[in-house]
């Protein structure tokens, strides 16, 4: 490299494209890196700002970045983004129809990156395109996707080293959200890049709140969640009918715009619903986890599990979706006793050499799911970091539950399944344990037995409560026709040998009831809400989604600070040079009138 750049002009630089004030966690140490030539692989975690390490040198160096990105969806998102900051970005994919521009404007200097597709890069005129002109990065987005150990494994990507290696004076940078150590060392070897050049940020997300309860009445709490939370939302169901079914109760529940996704629609209407999502500001999109992939909307204010997830990893990437914007925003699971019990008894179908494995998945959910600890410090032991004790944004650390020893109660329940012949579900069994002598109770002659009513007055309440923590631990298990059956460690609990302590269900009204900073956006304020009016303006205008024109945190700066003129503009967070020429004007008169 014959010009060399300093981290001051790098931040010079940020302030002038993108108006940030400074770079945020580890980003400062990839670019000092890629400014210097060295090859990196940077492991961050979504929404810490990858983007911005590759397109920020990219402007500086002299040539082009080459962008090796695996979807033309996410291409195009990047490429608006991209531009909407003034920087000089084409793609190269099946459906851009100005190939021949594109391909000029890169022969001549003209463009600060170019997004290709992996297939596109394997490609043997591909070389001798990259050979006419000057290249001053190779940027491989989804790094993962290299690796057979990674969950996305695509054979292409291992095209690339040979296509890299045909230019040595170039730099490397590889960037990557997956966290096990087993993919970072094969992407390193598969994309050529020495072990130092490991650079690997926290995987902590502070603005996410983690909150996790059992599901009792999901519509009604879905709708609660909506109502609180007034942003885009994703709420994850596990079936397509489930799908079809909430999406519909929650329209008709919350009014607000409401739309499905799962594999079995159409690919037309999945294009166009979640086109829809990407560019609205209030919708929720209820979907499989077929739905994800690909969405880089920064503004999503909430997900929500409507059921137990496959994993904490997958939990962990789902929950990564909302808040990539840095505000405030809400990952709540909804979990059922029965997704654990279900998942437990599906275990004894699995051969035997995965069952560890799986079983091992579903003890670390149960954990996440039981503690009365902090959420976010369970998530992170599980990623192999040592986060403090209590993180003050999750629900156990903003309402520590109180922990009560329910063992003699759960000794009851026990003794009743097993009494009644393992084959019946809570219903049959809390009625038997209460002593309510019904039909089917008397038809089974269950009013007989010496468990019949022998749970009274303030116990009654916990039952439920108790159930359920039997089948997380794996206490209990549920059969084919979804009765209860003891499994785990039932025998040792039953004996005294174990003790379950589980934490005091809050009253519904507590767990209710809005903790107030679910959006730091200002409420009733004429000036914001007609910054937003303006926003959604000129968005439709330019067609493109309204946080490509400015996010919101950026609005929000200018309903506080009311900018007077282009100067005061110019510090508002988010406003760059590109932004103050193309918007500025338009968001002054607005402060002016409001
Ligand atoms: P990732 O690819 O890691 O998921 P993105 O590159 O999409 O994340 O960036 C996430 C968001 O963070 C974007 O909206 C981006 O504008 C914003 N961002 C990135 N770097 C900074 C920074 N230094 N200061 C403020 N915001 C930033
Ligand atoms: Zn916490």
């Amino acid at each position: 490299m014959s010009e060399s750049f300093t981290l001051d002009q790098a931040r010079e630089a940020l302030r002038r494209i993108y108006g940030f004030a400074d770079f945020r966690g580890r980003q400062e140490d990839v670019i000092a890196r890629v400014l210097a030539g060295q090859s990196t692989l940077a492991v961050m975690p979504t929404g810490a700002g990858k983007s911005l390490t590759y397109q920020l040198p990219a402007c500086l160096l002299d040539g082009t970045c080459v962008v090796i990105s695996p979807l033309i969806a996410l291409m195009h998102d990047q490429l608006r983004a991209a531009q909407a900051n003034g920087i000089r970005a084409a793609t190269l994919t099946s459906v851009d129809a100005d190939w021949r521009e594109t391909l000029d404007a890169f022969r001549s200097g003209a463009l600060d990156l170019l997004y290709v597709a992996p297939e596109r890069a394997s490609q043997p005129g591909f070389r001798d395109l990259l050979s006419s002109a000057k290249l001053a990065l190779f940027a491989v987005d989804e790094a993962h996707c290299v690796s057979e150990w990674g969950h996305d494994f695509r054979p292409d990507y291992r095209q690339l080293r040979p296509l890299m290696d045909a230019f040595p004076d170039v730099p490397r940078l590889a960037l990557t959200a997956t966290a096990d150590a087993h993919t970072r060392a094969d992407i390193l070897t598969q994309l050529g890049i020495p072990e130092e050049g490991l650079v690997v940020a926290g995987f902590d997300r502070p603005n996410i709140r983690y909150a996790i309860r059992p599901r009792d009445a999901l519509p009604r709490q879905l709708a609660q969640l909506c109502a609180d939370h007034p942003g885009p939302g994703i709420v994850y169901a596990p079936t397509r009918r489930k799908v079809e079914a909430l999406a519909e109760q929650l329209a008709g529940a919350t009014g607000r715009p409401v739309l499905p996704y799962h594999a079995g629609l159409p690919a037309e209407e999945r294009a166009a619903n979640q086109a829809a999502f990407v560019a609205s500001e209030d919708m929720v999109m209820v979907a499989t986890i077929a739905f994800g992939m690909g969405i880089d909307k920064p503004d999503v204010r909430f997900v929500a599990h409507a059921g137990v997830p496959k994993s904490i990893e997958a939990y962990y990437q789902e929950t990564g979706r909302a808040g990539r914007d840095g505000d405030p925003a809400l990952a709540l699971m909804l979990w059922g006793a029965g997704d654990f019990a279900q998942a437990r008894a599906r275990l004894s179908e699995v051969d035997s050499a995965r069952q560890q494995g799986e079983r091992q998945r579903l003890d670390a959910l149960a954990g996440l799911v039981e503690t009365a600890g902090c959420r976010r410090a369970v998530l992170l032991r599980h990623f192999g970091e040592d986060p403090p004790q209590t993180c003050g944004n999750c629900d156990n650390c903003l309402d520590p539950p109180e922990m009560i020893d329910v063992t003699q109660l759960a000794r009851k329940f026990l003794s009743a399944v097993y009494r009644t012949g393992q084959s019946f579900g809570f219903g049959h069994l809390q009625k038997v344990l209460t002593g309510t002598a019904d039909e089917r109770v008397r038809s089974k002659g269950h009013e007989n037995l010496s468990v019949f009513g022998i749970v009274e007055g303030e116990e009654a309440a916990l039952l439920q409560p108790v159930a359920r923590a039997l089948q997380v631990r794996g206490s209990l298990v549920q059969t084919e026709h979804g009765g209860l059956a003891l499994a785990g460690d039932a025998k040792a609990l039953l004996t005294g040998e174990a003790e379950l302590m589980i934490c005091r269900p809050p009253p519904r009204q507590r767990s209710r009831k809005r903790r107030g900073d679910a959006t730091p956006n200002p409420v009733g304020d004429p000036l914001f809400d007609a910054l937003r009016e303006l926003r959604r303006d000129l968005a439709a205008e330019a067609g493109v989604p309204p946080y490509v024109v400015f996010h919101d945190a950026a609005l929000r700066a200018m309903a506080a600070n009311r900018p007077a003129n282009l100067v005061e503009m110019a510090q508002i967070p988010g406003v760059g040079a590109k932004k103050l020429e193309a918007y500025g004007e338009a968001f002054l008169k607005a402060i002016r009138e409001n």
